[in-house]
């Protein structure tokens, strides 16, 4: 499974790619030093919207995919065909969006503050084992679908 690191511009592209099942890192506030660094040590792939960033990265013979697209369903296209890689969108396979970390399924009698309301309305739940963060199949999870049908027909 290839690795990313990404730069600090590319958040949304982090998490969705996160929520595909990708290990990403990704700062904010990362400076270009990091991520070269990040890049070498952990053999991870830079994406960037950076050329000079990218410049730099072929140059320390690193291996960096540049996008110059706009839009996340345009980058992650990008992305897939790139690698060859397939689509998949699939809750038990997604790490955390917010820190990378791994997500498993949780029985929903165990949660703590999650509205009852949800907890009603849905019978999977999964969390996060790095920061804790509840997640369930929701109307988020529909529009992603719906991005991954589009991005799918596109491969
Ligand atoms: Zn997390």
């Amino acid at each position: 499974m290839v690795r990313f690191v990404v730069d600090g511009m590319l958040g949304s592209l982090a998490r969705k790619l996160r929520i595909y099942g990708f290990d990403v890192l990704y700062d904010a506030e990362i400076l270009d030093e990091s991520i070269l660094a990040i890049a070498k040590n952990e053999d991870r792939i830079i994406l960037t919207s950076d050329k000079a960033l990218h410049n730099k990265a072929l140059l320390n013979e690193l291996k960096s995919i540049l996008l110059s697209e706009e839009e996340d369903e345009d980058r992650i296209v990008a992305v897939f065909r790139n690698f060859g890689l397939k689509l998949e969108l699939n809750p038990k396979n997604s790490r955390c969006p917010l820190c990378n970390g791994d997500i498993e399924e949780v029985n929903k009698s165990r949660l703590k503050n999650v509205p009852e309301s949800i907890l009603e309305k849905h019978d999977h739940f999964y969390s996060c084992m790095r920061c804790g963060k509840v997640y369930w199949i929701g109307s988020h999870w529909s529009r992603l679908r719906k991005l991954s049908e589009r991005v799918r027909q596109r491969l």
